[in-house]
């Protein structure tokens, strides 16, 4: 039987009937067909979840936490399933699914955690025979929209922080792989009470669009690109909504004269190309001094030329394919105008023929800074290399974005390190390494990137309103 969305604890079709398919992308079939969902089914989700507010938000923090770690232990309980519902609607190779499942499981370990330290930080007498205190108070129903690219880990970093805090969730995962979600609402349907998760599947214009215009929706989370976060920050505008985007990236990568190439010759190869490259914080144009540069290049076109692209369910596949012919489409493009601006393909440049939406890990370099390859997210397995002379046109060429996720440094002289990270305008900087992440720390972006943050405990601050209350004596 084809998935419903979850509302109030009932699994129901779109009022209209209508659906939309869900697409294997390693072979291009159809999976099944999920609802496709329009401002009737936001406001069925909405008005469940605001009837659910009414008691969630006075549990306690123990109970929530409680509950949350129960989600957590469902997940575990699940695993094989989850981890095979993301290889086939992702193309996620299962070699590589375990570690984001494990991230996942553990998201949820540090919200149950998180749900216990809320604080205010000052209680006392500011004015004479006058006691002030401070508390954080949940916000209401939150609408949570989430990306493709890691669909349930997105969904977690939004559903964590906000149910930790006492809100209840309307989430809109991505049109092109809604099944996690709906797998979670499954396995957590005894676990949290009726309409504190509710999951809707539908388009971003038609569902997640209403959901941004809900008057009753406090808040809208979204992880996705820099072009959706713009047009729901406008909408949300119309009823003063909080608003927190985790959008795109695309990373420098400062390699120095005196840095361990090989170390960064074997991260770069293995992190640009990690789920095909469609990564926010993705290694993407690396910036190389002079006296490595060659070396950088021939070491990364070897590495990268034994990546094996293949089925995501064989064991042996590190690389499965993009997630659409979309955005294959799109990369290739990318691609061919790098090409005709002038740069090179040390390896790869091309799409892979068969089924499934699959493009080879390819390395580009020379591409002038002003180049579109350089300076526009291309989510997808491909690596820019350009030439810098000094460490000044390294940081001018790294800072010269408008995005500003994150990026890496890869140097051993330790006051470069400290100079770098100092300078760089991006939300994350590895020395010496990039993409590992942990949920006590926070994620999120400078700049066009977006604003809030993901994981830690400031995650959790986003979804609360700080009260002041005073009281006379
Ligand atoms: P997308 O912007 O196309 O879609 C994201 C979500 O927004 C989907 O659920 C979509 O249906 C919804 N949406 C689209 N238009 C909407 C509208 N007008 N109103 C309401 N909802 C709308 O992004 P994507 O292609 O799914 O994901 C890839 C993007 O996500 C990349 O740019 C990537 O960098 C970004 N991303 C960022 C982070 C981060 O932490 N900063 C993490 C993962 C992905």
């Amino acid at each position: 039987m084809a998935p419903k969305n979850f509302i109030a604890g009932e699994w129901v079709n779109a009022s209209s009937g209508n659906v939309d398919e869900v697409i294997a992308p390693a072979t291009g079939e159809v999976i099944t067909t999920v609802p496709a969902s329009d401002a009737a089914d936001i406001d069925a989700a909405v008005d469940a979840a605001a009837e659910a507010f009414q008691t969630w938000s006075r549990t306690t923090p123990r109970e929530r936490s409680e509950m949350l770690a129960q989600v957590a232990d469902a997940i575990t309980a699940d695993l094989d399933e989850i981890q095979r519902i993301e290889v086939e609607n992702c193309g996620k190779p299962v070699s590589m699914i375990e570690f984001e499942m494990d991230l996942t499981v553990d998201n949820w370990r540090f919200f149950a955690g998180g749900a216990r330290f809320m604080e205010g930080r000052a209680a006392g007498e500011y004015l004479e025979d006058h006691t002030s205190y401070l508390r954080r108070d949940p916000l209401g129903v939150i609408g949570s929209i989430a990306p493709w690219n890691y669909p349930l880990n997105m969904a977690t970093w939004k559903l964590g922080p906000a149910l930790a805090a006492g809100n209840t969730v309307v989430l809109k995962p991505s049109e092109l792989t809604p099944l996690s979600a709906l797998r979670l609402a499954e396995i957590t349907a005894d676990i949290l009470p009726k309409g504190v998760l509710n999951v809707i599947c539908g388009q971003g214009e038609t569902a997640g669009d209403a959901l941004v215009r809900h008057p009753k929706v406090a808040m809208v989370s979204l992880t996705g690109s820099v072009e959706t976060g713009k047009a729901i920050a406008r909408t949300a505008a119309e009823t003063l909504k909080r608003v927190h985007l985790e959008l795109g990236g695309k990373a420098p990568v400062l390699i120095f004269d005196d840095a361990d190439v090989e170390a960064a010759i074997a991260c770069i190869a293995e992190m640009s190309y990690y789920n095909s490259g469609q990564d926010c914080t993705q290694p993407a144009r690396v910036l190389a001094a002079p006296g490595v540069y060659d070396a950088f290049v021939s070491g990364l076109t070897e590495a990268v030329g034994e990546i094996a692209t293949g089925d995501p369910f064989d064991a042996e596949t590190v690389m499965g394919p993009l997630i659409s012919a979309d955005q294959r489409s799109r990369v290739a493009a990318m691609v061919r105008r790098a090409v005709e601006g002038g740069a090179e393909v040390t390896i790869g440049g091309s799409e892979i023929d068969g089924p499934g939406y699959f493009y080879t890990p390819s390395v580009i370099t020379g591409p002038s800074q002003e180049a579109e390859i350089v300076q526009r997210e291309i989510f997808g397995p491909v690596v820019t290399v350009q030439r810098f002379s000094d460490e000044a046109q390294a940081v001018t060429w790294a800072n010269d974005i408008d995005y500003g996720l994150s990026a890496s440094v890869w140097t051993s002289d330790i006051g470069r390190a400290m100079r770098m990270t100092a300078a760089l305008q991006f939300g994350c900087v590895w020395v010496n390494d990039h993409i590992p992440i942990v949920s006590e720390m926070p994620h999120g972006g400078f700049k066009h990137s977006g604003y809030g943050k993901d994981m830690s405990i400031y995650a959790i601050e986003h979804y609360t309103e700080l009260k002041h209350v005073m009281i006379k004596h």
